[in-house]
């Protein structure tokens, strides 16, 4: 059952959002302000957040911003007031999917949130599932690399890390970048940690871990991968 989110503070509208959701085969969780969104979204992982702009405590906008910087990919509807068409462009432009605009029909709705789910979807295509470095073969299918012929094994964060780094070859990773977008915005491990982690995965791909020559430290930044 996919779940959805409904942050609206109006008690009618969200009357009317739960039941017809209910009806139509989700779960719905429902927050009052902006701040419950929050804790919500990162809480109860929803599949698709219907966000009304006008809030109390933390706006539609910035909820959808802090979700974003935080890494979350879940889609997000934004209900738009009429007539503010500067509501829409700043709603898409911080990294809301779509929009719908007050009063609006509930089959509409419905056919948005279908869309934002088929959406969110992740495309296989995309899907990074061999790599070759150097005379080695990273396999993201079997979580290894295979290194003269010998498998070894990636642990899921080594492989999303490295997953990660091949995506943004060449360019400086920062530590954030990689709290955000590999540890996930809902939990907080120590820079330490991080360092851990990409030690162990240098001593998988370097022939000398200690003069890395695929994953170099940028000094007081974070990380490059040159591969
Ligand atoms: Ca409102």
């Amino acid at each position: 059952m996919k779940r959805i989110l409904v942050v609206e503070d109006e008690p009618k509208l969200r009357r009317v959002l739960v039941d017809f959701l209910e009806t139509e085969g989700y779960e719905v969780v429902v927050a009052t302000d902006g701040e419950a969104a929050l804790d919500l979204a990162c809480q109860r992982k929803p599949d698709v957040i219907i966000l009304d702009v006008m809030l109390p405590k933390v706006n539609g906008f910035d909820v959808c911003r802090s979700l974003r910087e935080r890494g979350s990919r879940t889609p997000i509807l934004l209900i738009t007031a009429k007539g503010e068409e500067t509501d829409k462009v700043l709603g898409l432009e911080l990294g809301a999917d779509d929009y719908i605009t007050k009063p609006f029909g509930l089959k509409e709705l419905n056919a948005r949130v279908r869309a934002r789910l088929r959406t969110a979807t992740p495309r296989p295509e995309r899907a990074v599932e061999q790599y070759s470095l150097g005379s080695m073969v990273i396999d993201f299918k079997q979580h290894c690399v295979l290194r003269d012929g010998r498998p070894l094994p990636l642990s899921a964060l080594e492989a999303g890390l490295l997953k990660y780094f091949i995506e943004h070859r060449g360019e400086v990773v920062s530590r954030n970048d990689l709290l955000d977008k590999v540890w996930g915005y809902d939990s907080f491990p120590s820079t330490r940690t991080i360092d851990t982690h990409v030690l162990n995965l240098r001593k998988k791909l370097e022939d000398r871990p200690d003069a890395p020559r695929w994953l170099i430290t940028v000094h007081g930044v974070g990380y490059k991968f040159t591969g």
